[in-house]
C-alpha cells in the first residue's frame, strides 16, 4: 500500500470542512506544513476538535520525535467510527506492502517522481540521497527489476505496473 504525507488543511473522511488546522512547522510539503501525530483536526460531522492519531503500518518517519501523520491515520473526535485522513497530495508518499518492507528495512524513506516512476532512496533523518543500495522493485508476484542506486540515490525507472502496486525491498548484504 502507499500512504501519502498530509499537510495542514487536508480534509478527513467525515466532509463537512473537517481538516487538519493544527499543523505549523518548518518542514513543509508544497508550502503547506506537514501534519504530525496529535496535531489538531476540526471535525465538521461532531463539530469538536479530534487529533490526529497515527494507526496502521508505517516507516517511521520523525519530526521532533513526532511520526508524520499519513493518509488513512484517524482523527479522534465525537465520531464513531473516526474519521481518516485524506491526502491532498501524492508526492510525498511511503510505500508499505508487504511484513518484509517493514522487517528489513524500517530505517530508510523514499520518494518519487511520479513522472518518470522512479524512486529515490533517502536517509530517513537526514534526507540525504543513499547511493549504492542494493534494492529489489516487486509486484505482489514477482521481481520487476532490480539494481543498486546511483550517486543521488535513484533507481531505475519502472516502465510497467502502477505505481500502487509495486514494493520497493532493500537488499542487506
Ligand atoms: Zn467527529
Amino acid at each position: 500500500m502507499i500512504r501519502y504525507y498530509i499537510l495542514q488543511d487536508d480534509p478527513t473522511t467525515a466532509g463537512n470542512g473537517s481538516k487538519v488546522i493544527g499543523a505549523f512547522r518548518n518542514d513543509t510539503n508544497e508550502d503547506r506544513s506537514l501534519a504530525l501525530e496529535h496535531d489538531e483536526v476540526y471535525c465538521g460531522a461532531c463539530e469538536s476538535a479530534g487529533k490526529i492519531v497515527c494507526v496502521g503500518p508505517r516507516l517511521s518517519d520523525t519530526f521532533d520525535g513526532l511520526e508524520a501523520a499519513l493518509s488513512d491515520d484517524i482523527c479522534v473526535c465525537k465520531c464513531e467510527p473516526a474519521p481518516r485522513l485524506i491526502n491532498t497530495t501524492q508526492n510525498m508518499f511511503q510505500t508499505v506492502t508487504t511484513a518484509e518492507i517493514v522487517e528489513k528495512g524500517g530505517d530508510f524513506w523514499l520518494d518519487i517522481h511520479p513522472q518518470n516512476e522512479q524512486f529515490t532512496l533517502r536517509d530517513q533523518h537526514t534526507r540525504r540521497p543513499l547511493a549504492n543500495v542494493h534494492y529489489r522493485i516487486k509486484t505482489k508476484s514477482r521481481t520487476i527489476l532490480q539494481g543498486v542506486t546511483d550517486a543521488n540515490g535513484k533507481t531505475q525507472r519502472v516502465a510497467t505496473a502502477s505505481l500502487a502496486a509495486l514494493a520497493l525491498e532493500v537488499i542487506h548484504q
